[in-house]
């Protein structure tokens, strides 16, 4: 298996503020632990450099008035809310971005590589087609899928970030050829993703939303992966899978209070890459969204994502054991009994639009 990391050193130039949590050292400490681990000398890793998305991809996603806005506004610096400034020259950046998940999902079609991972920022997946939100300038993944949907009919997009990714959500809510599955905090930022948002007219029922408790571990997110997103991804049988790969639900995370661990996201990963192998020739890409725990996390959960993407033996995937502590006190045994009844709520709506689950 050879895996693609997109990245460019250029995602290191943005910046809101120093102290805001979506800063470069997300990038800059995983590049670094890359580099340690010696990442770049295997043959099974190709480090993939970006292109700049023209305003016509980005076009397929997000109105014209916005784009003009943000490139204006740009120039000179400004506001969409309370977490997202727009720095001078986030434009660029933002379509740097933008570059590097389409050309991860180009170099996985013209089987440059097998998968890859779209190491971008800033990300994306709250963005909406009139307007950024919540660190997001332009939806990465949207605009990416829209670009596959010109060569294939069915894309399973999985959004693990610890957030909801309601941008992602209203673009494709109409739509049955894009199947949006999400997993993420509740209650937490944006405050949508209940379960009975499904989807509306065509798309109805191509929305699923799982909510998770606060303290949800590795063992959690196996449950949802067993019932409910593997038996979902097999009945609709994609041609291709996009993860929307949030890190922010690491038990290390300053801003959620989800308990992930680094050997989870890689357990994560390779249901993923198994699930595409069986389904789609194993075309998978996956797009950096969140992730706020600079040091104790995103270098071992980014290290243990790509090794779970190149097929790599994942014993060694952990973080430091000084870090543990925080697991037993984030970690929640009520979370498993809370969750138990969120699948039960989603499998019972969407019983009605999917035959897997009305066993
Ligand atoms: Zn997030």
């Amino acid at each position: 298996m050879v895996t693609g990391i997109v990245y460019h050193k250029k995602y290191l130039e943005h910046e809101q503020t120093p102290t805001h949590p979506e800063r470069k050292e997300r990038l800059a400490y995983t590049m670094d632990q890359l580099m340690e681990e010696g990442i770049f000398e295997d043959r099974d890793i190709k480090l993939i450099e970006p292109f700049m998305a023209s305003e016509q991809d980005v076009l397929q996603v997000h109105t014209q008035e916005y784009v003009e806005f943000l490139k204006r506004e740009s120039k000179k610096g400004g506001f969409i809310d309370w977490d997202t400034n727009i720095p001078v020259g986030v434009f660029e950046i933002a379509l740097l971005a933008v570059g590097g998940a389409i050309k991860a999902a180009d170099s996985v079609l013209n089987a440059e590589v097998d998968n890859a991972f779209a190491m971008i920022r800033p990300p994306g997946h709250h963005a909406k087609p009139y307007t950024g939100a919540g660190f997001c300038y332009f939806n990465n993944m949207a605009i990416m899928v829209k670009w596959l949907l010109k060569k294939f009919d069915r894309i399973l997009i999985l959004d693990w970030d610890a957030h909801h990714g309601d941008g992602t959500q209203e673009i494709f809510y109409n739509d049955n050829r894009v199947l949006y599955i999400s997993t993420h905090q509740m209650p937490l930022y944006p405050g949508t993703g209940f379960p009975y948002e499904v989807g509306s007219g065509e798309g109805e029922g191509y929305t699923i939303n799982v909510p998770l408790p606060p303290g949800t571990s590795d063992d959690g997110y196996m449950m949802v992966v067993d019932e409910i997103i593997e038996p979902v991804a097999i009945e609709f049988d994609p041609d291709f899978i996009a993860i929307s790969a949030g890190q922010d639900n690491h038990f290390t995370d300053p801003i959620t209070g989800l308990a992930l661990t680094a050997r989870g996201y890689a357990e994560l990963m390779r249901r993923a890459v198994e699930l595409s192998k069986k389904l789609c020739k194993g075309r998978l890409v996956a797009i950096l969204e969140g992730g706020y725990s600079v040091e104790g996390a995103l270098p071992y959960t980014n290290l243990g994502i790509i090794a779970a993407m190149a097929g790599k033996d994942l014993s060694c995937i952990r973080e430091p054991k000084s870090y543990l502590d925080e697991l037993k006190w984030r970690k929640k045994d009520a979370a498993v009994k809370k969750l138990r009844d969120n699948i039960e709520e989603v499998k019972k709506i969407h019983s009605k639009y999917w035959k897997c689950l009305r066993k």
